[in-house]
């Protein structure tokens, strides 16, 4: 008889876990579990993001043979995006190449995409683990009763606030924002993505998104601050560029981390592993984190396909070219940041497009 009931418990289904549960030998015993209904069924939890698959995101989806359905899309497709310099009181505008999607619908599109034979318990809560043998056993919470599993592996997948990861991992001062968003009715037709900058504000940047009928305003605060004072002053700050954000119909908030270093980092210990946001994998100057999220969860999977009794280090070698990816962002963070270097560039026009034709 097994010692285990599974070899792999995966907590949370976002891209990252999904990512990693598509990709696991198909006789493995895998469980993946998530808070939200990810099945048919509507969900009352929604994952708070701005739904841009980025080019790395794109470079990831190809390398897995995967192309995005239409289903899955939402209006417009943009190719540039304003950028407003509150500090300096300046816009530019720059190519950029996003794919607009239903975060939701992506979600599901990619756990629909896992075999079989993975068993999906979704509406089921993380509760804690304890040690069993060489491994452990998770307590998990469905429909108000708790059930218990033994395991070879865990697996945090649970993004920005992981609680797999406050359990295993010691604290470490990763920096946190909290990130607001609201959604309005697009009732004057914004068709753009906007990007701002704003030190008042932020020391991260505050977004406009359109998405079909509706645009999503989202802010990013440092941990610490009121959130919801400055997201607001951001907002009314808006008008002067002509964008009129009034009666939100939905307010969403979360976590948002950004490691200011690759030693925030953390990829796991023992048998537990991290993966995607749980891990600290997300862009420290764009909070690009989809692409890094898939990309770890599938590093993980081809290490647990590979020797699953030394899964970890490989894991850790094969994601040390995440670790670098994410310290040269760091290079490029003054010129976003630094405001009298961003006015620099923004003067000199460097790699901007000029809009023809805007109202
Ligand atoms: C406001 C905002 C906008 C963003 N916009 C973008 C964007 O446009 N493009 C982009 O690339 N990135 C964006 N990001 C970052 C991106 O959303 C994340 O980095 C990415 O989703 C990480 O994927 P993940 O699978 O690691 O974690 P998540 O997507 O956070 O998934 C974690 C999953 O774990 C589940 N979970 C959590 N706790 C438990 C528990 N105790 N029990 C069971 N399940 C649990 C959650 O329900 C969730 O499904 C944004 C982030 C924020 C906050």
């Amino acid at each position: 008889m097994d010692k285990f009931d599974y070899d792999v418990i995966i907590i949370g289904s976002g891209p990252a876990g999904s990512s990693l549960a598509r990709i696991l030998n198909p006789n493995l015993k895998v469980l993946l579990v998530d808070k939200r209904a990810l099945g048919n069924e509507p969900s009352k939890l929604i994952k708070n993001c701005g739904g841009l698959i980025a080019p790395d995101a794109q470079k990831a989806l190809a390398s897995f043979g995967l192309s995005i359905p239409k289903s899955v899309l939402v209006s417009p497709q943009m190719f540039s995006v304003e950028t407003l310099d509150f500090d300096n009181n300046m816009v530019r505008s720059y190519q950029r190449h996003y794919i607009n999607v239903d975060r939701e619908r992506y979600d599901r599109w990619l756990v629909s995409l896992c075999d079989k034979n993975i068993k999906k318990s979704f509406g089921t809560r993380y509760i804690k683990s304890e040690k069993y043998e060489n491994g452990l056993k998770v307590t998990l919470l469905k429909d108000g009763v708790k059930q218990t599993f033994s395991t070879r592996i865990l697996v945090g997948a649970d993004g920005a606030n992981s609680r797999v990861k406050k359990e295993f991992m010691p604290v470490n001062n990763i920096k946190k924002y909290i990130s607001i968003q609201e959604w309005f009715e697009n009732t004057e037709d914004i068709n753009q993505f906007v990007a701002m900058f704003d030190e008042e504000i932020s020391d991260f940047y505050s977004w406009i998104i359109p998405k079909d009928d509706h645009i999503i305003f989202g802010s990013a605060v440092q941990e610490g601050r009121d959130a919801t004072t400055y997201h607001n002053l951001q907002k009314k700050k808006l008008e002067k560029y002509g964008y009129k954000l009034d009666k939100p119909i939905k307010r969403e908030g979360c976590y948002l981390l950004r490691p200011t270093s690759p030693k925030y980092i953390n990829l796991g210990d023992g048998c537990v592993a991290l993966i995607g946001e749980a891990s600290g994998l997300i862009s420290p100057t764009s909070a690009e984190g989809i692409s890094y999220a898939m990309i770890s969860g599938c590093m993980l999977g081809d290490a647990i396909n590979e020797d699953i009794s030394n899964f970890l280090n490989i894991y850790k070698n094969k994601a040390q070219k995440l670790k670098n990816n994410i310290s040269s962002k760091m290079l490029k963070y003054p010129t976003m940041y630094n405001k009298n270097i961003r006015k620099m560039i923004f003067k000199l026009g460097v790699g901007s497009i000029e809009i023809r034709g805007r109202k």
